[in-house]
């Protein structure tokens, strides 16, 4: 298996090196040269297998010879063992025929465990064959961070720098950043949005010399690596809701467009998905984009889902690579012209292709409070703002024939205050965490700057 980047001028990488590499030297993302098939006979199959066992057959194929079978399963088996709930991803019916997929039962509470922890094994496993060690910085809005930490620390092999917008987490994620003790471990706050903390990733990306220097490596959704983790969660929900011999639809709370890209890739491997739903919160550009073609950058509004208070949509871009024929000069100058121009329109042909893929929607953040009280009121269910708006989206576009799986993207408890403040009642942490407040905090405050940032990390790694 073979990974090319979207813009169509980096070396072509096996699958080890593209998820040690993130992102490509060309500024693209990189995607599996062909997307494996999986046919009926194999999805039925899924039917009754362990999450665990579902994961290994539908990852193997694009993982290539980078793992045997048996060090793949046991990375596999090691890294949804530390997971509250033995189904890892159990569904649970909302409403008729809609049905939300709880992927908030990992150690950080918000699905980007998923693809995390399966990281950290797969790094783990790859850089003692190679005898190597490597930098990660990942920039986050709060979720991907903690997740990234949890994941990292501790490991040999590894130094994890995870830069976060100052005040702009939730006081839960800030502490799931900045209270593991591991000294590999290092939370930085940055005085901007996380659209200048994931600017200064790219930058850091684009600095070759840097970028060789301290071994970068990105753990960022743009990480095929994180994609494809996410892969799986699709099949497990569909195959339990029946398929492959009926089609289920999927709403996706989304910001930069990894996991309903994911989603994406099931549907390109066989999997019959009937819709695939985008739900944005006020900072609706992939909506807008979506419903008029016009990728138009704004200010970013914060929200009370702040994991998706994004304007620049990081994994869009391989959307537009397969919208574009994988074409990467086309994509390339589309990406001129966002960071010139704020934005770019693509062909009415584009949009339309991207039509047939993907519809979309919105909510604001009084559909989004709504929305929390009343499913707490009719179905006891404690919603997070996040997996709320997927659920108000839903509604909205589902036919009832077909069922609607939303994904319940983090637990209620890791946003609190906007989930007390919709539904009067204080959303209490699982049991293993529960001291997570008495911990004390380590983190260090660095400014929105480049030589800042690249200097603060060179003096910190271990070399
Ligand atoms: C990261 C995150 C999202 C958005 O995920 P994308 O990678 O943008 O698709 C939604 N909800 C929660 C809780 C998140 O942590």
């Amino acid at each position: 298996m073979k990974y090319i980047s979207t813009r169509g001028a980096a070396p072509i990488l096996t699958f080890e090196e593209a998820m040690l590499t993130g992102l490509a030297r060309d500024g693209g993302l990189y995607v599996p040269e062909t997307i494996p098939q999986m046919a009926a006979e194999e999805i039925a199959a899924l039917a009754g297998l362990s999450y665990e066992e579902v994961a290994f057959r539908v990852m193997r194929p694009f993982v290539g010879d980078t793992f045997s079978d048996a060090e793949f399963g046991d990375i596999i088996a090691h890294a949804y063992a530390g997971f509250g709930h033995s189904a890892r991803a159990p569904l649970v019916e909302l409403s008729s025929n809609h049905f939300l997929l709880e992927l908030f039962h990992g150690p950080t509470l918000a699905f980007k465990d998923f693809a995390m922890q399966l990281i950290g094994q797969l790094f783990e496993v790859a850089l003692a064959r190679r005898g190597e060690r490597v930098t990660i910085v990942g920039a986050t809005s709060g979720d991907t961070g903690s997740a990234a930490i949890e994941a990292f620390r501790g490991l040999d092999a590894v130094d994890v720098f995870i830069l976060y917008p100052h005040g702009r987490v939730s006081e839960v994620q800030r502490r799931q950043m900045t209270t593991p003790t591991e000294a590999n471990v290092h939370a930085i706050a940055i005085d901007g949005h996380f659209d200048d903390c994931q600017a200064r990733l790219k930058d850091m990306f684009n600095d070759f010399d840097f970028r060789d220097g301290v071994r970068l490596a990105g753990v960022n959704s743009i990480n095929w690596a994180r994609v494809l983790a996410q892969v799986v969660y699709y099949f497990s929900s569909a195959v339990a809701l029946g398929a492959p011999h009926r089609k289920v639809s999927f709403t996706v709370p989304t910001g930069n467009f990894g996991d309903i890209f994911a989603g994406y890739i099931a549907k390109r491997m066989g999997l019959g998905i009937d819709q695939l739903v985008v739900a944005t919160n006020q900072n609706d550009i992939l909506h807008r984009c979506l419903s008029t073609g016009a990728y138009q950058t704004q200010e970013v509004i914060p929200s009370i889902s702040p994991s998706m208070d994004i304007q620049v949509s990081s994994n869009f871009e391989r959307a537009l690579f397969d919208a574009y024929d994988r074409d990467g000069a086309a994509v390339a100058q589309l990406m001129e012209d966002l960071k010139s121009t704020g934005g770019f329109c693509v062909s009415q042909g584009v949009q339309q292709r991207l039509a047939n893929d993907f519809t979309s929607g919105r909510a604001s953040e009084a559909q989004t409070t709504a929305a929390i009280a009343h499913w707490h009121q009719h179905s006891g269910e404690l919603l997070c703002p996040h997996s709320a708006i997927g659920v108000h989206v839903a509604k909205a576009m589902r036919d009832n024939a077909t069922p609607m799986i939303t994904l319940a993207t983090a637990h209620p408890a890791k946003f609190p205050a906007a989930v007390e403040a919709a539904a009067g009642l204080h959303p209490p942490l699982p049991e293993r965490m529960a001291d997570l407040y008495d911990r004390p905090e380590r983190m260090s405050r660095v400014a929105n700057d480049l030589s800042a940032l690249k200097a603060f990390i060179e003096e910190r790694i271990t070399s």
